[in-house]
């Protein structure tokens, strides 16, 4: 990297770090993104005068708001809850919902400004935007599950709209979840919108909105392997998480010819060396969403191997499809995989890997796919949802998956074009940004100093 870069970027990351002091998912996902840019803005002066990266990184709006909920021994609790409108230059604000009791500022704004450039990778007029609650959905009950979610929409359905700020789910907010806060919202409002994606299907979601995120990014680890005559047929694939993003991208796996080994919760993973075929997978996807019951139960009831508390990076495969968490790959995990001869990573999850993982997986030069493209199938088809609304028509299962393949296979091509090598590499991190922060920037421009 040349000096006048390096020195951008350490100035740059000076002024976001001494803004937020305490926010390091939100650095952590500016450097990645600035990192990339830099010779971009470098080349082209007009974007620094105007200062789009400063406003770029600046939330347009964020609200933060109260949420108290009576559990079922009508015991009061109070939550947070957050929705940060992060970027509006291509759509309205687009992003799901997080429920989980890590949920903060920092984490919201990370996600929110990944948001936008995974948006603009879709090509859908989708602005960004990320909210949730610091509520922890486990071992509740479904009424109280259902009172928080009936609280939480009483204060943001005032900030929300089919045309403002479209919502889905994401941690801890699934089909059930989005239920409640729609019932909520329609209640109040007396409107009957899209103001929600992930819907059920009889009231207005979409097929394979459901199976989208993983399907998406095992249609992008599939582009990526064609570009080298290779596909899922016969390859061995670890998956870290079992919950929604995991689970469809074990189902795709599966279909393609490939055998996955593990899965995993936050308590630990299960390694299964037969392979999670679709019965095994049919009693995952029962454990998890209807007796929410813990992975550690596959292994009781299928024999294998159960490790508490690890994740399962030491296990040898050939394709990782991360699709737990943000930091579930480390250095040192990155460096088992490439020893274990792991040659291709998509990331289902958001920022899975951390810079340090990162940088293994490119010096070993395998291909790579940051989660802001390779699991942008899932906000894909919500904006597939959203126009089936405004439509008010619903289009077939083939219909939405044909259209959630040709979004994958463009975004894979606009990575390879932004970010590729004379070696014939493909940086696909510096593809996406580039690819995800010019739409955006330009739209930025063009609508002034908003
Ligand atoms: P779910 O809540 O359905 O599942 C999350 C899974 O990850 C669970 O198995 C959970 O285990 C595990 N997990 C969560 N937090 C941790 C943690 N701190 N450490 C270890 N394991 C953890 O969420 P999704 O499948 O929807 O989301 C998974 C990832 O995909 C997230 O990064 C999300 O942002 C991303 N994503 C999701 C999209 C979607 O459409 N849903 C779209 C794009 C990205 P446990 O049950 O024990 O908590």
């Amino acid at each position: 990297m040349e000096k006048s870069t390096s020195k951008f970027i350490r100035s740059f990351m000076d002024y976001v770090k001494a803004r937020d002091p305490f926010q390091k998912e939100f650095h952590q996902a500016v450097h990645e993104v600035v990192e990339s840019i830099a010779p971009f803005l470098l080349n082209n002066p007009n974007y620094n005068q105007s200062k789009i990266l400063e406003r770029i990184i600046e939330p347009e709006r964020i609200v933060q708001f109260r949420v108290p909920w009576t559990n079922d021994k009508g015991v009061v609790s109070v939550n947070r809850g957050f929705r940060v409108e992060m970027n509006s230059a291509l759509g309205p604000y687009k992003g799901g919902l997080r429920f989980h009791p890590t949920v903060n500022l920092s984490i919201l704004k990370f996600l929110a400004f990944e948001q936008v450039f995974k948006n603009s990778l879709t090509s859908l007029p989708l602005g960004g935007g990320k909210g949730g609650s610091d509520f922890d959905p486990k071992n509740k009950s479904d009424n109280e599950v259902m009172r928080f979610c009936q609280s939480f929409m009483t204060e943001l359905q005032r900030h929300i709209g089919p045309n403002t700020d479209i919502p889905a789910g994401d941690i801890g907010v699934g089909g059930r979840e989005i239920g409640f806060l729609f019932g909520q919202y329609k209640r109040i409002r007396n409107e009957f919108t899209g103001v929600l994606t992930g819907k059920g299907l009889e009231w207005g979601g979409s097929l394979i909105r459901p199976e989208a995120t993983g399907y998406g990014a095992v249609y992008f680890a599939e582009e990526m392997m064609k570009r080298k005559g290779e596909s899922f047929d016969g390859k061995v694939v670890c998956i870290s998480g079992s919950g929604n993003v995991a689970q469809f991208a074990a189902e795709k796996v599966i279909q393609f010819g490939g055998k996955v080994v593990t899965m995993s919760d936050s308590s630990g993973f299960i390694h299964d060396p037969d392979g999670i075929d679709r019965e095994k997978l049919d009693y995952v996807m029962e454990l998890k969403n209807i007796s929410r019951g813990r992975i550690k139960e596959y292994a009781e009831r299928y024999g294998c191997i159960y490790k508490v508390g690890e994740r399962p990076w030491s296990v040898k495969c050939d394709v990782a499809l991360p699709c737990a968490t943000e930091n579930e790959i480390n250095q040192e995990e990155a460096t088992m995989l490439l020893k274990n001869g792991c040659e291709v990573i998509s990331e289902g999850a958001n920022m899975p890997s951390t810079p340090e993982a990162v940088h293994e997986f490119h010096k070993g030069r395998i291909l790579y796919a940051p989660g802001k493209a390779a699991n942008a199938g899932g906000v894909a088809v919500s904006g597939l949802e959203m126009s089936q609304n405004s439509m008010r028509i619903n289009w077939t299962r083939e219909e939405v998956d044909g259209r959630l393949h040709t979004i994958m296979k463009s975004i894979h091509e606009m990575c390879v074009s932004y970010g590729k090598h004379n070696n014939g590499w493909v940086n696909y991190v510096d593809g996406a940004n580039v690819a995800g922060f010019v739409k955006v920037a330009k739209a930025m421009m063009a609508q002034g100093y908003v």
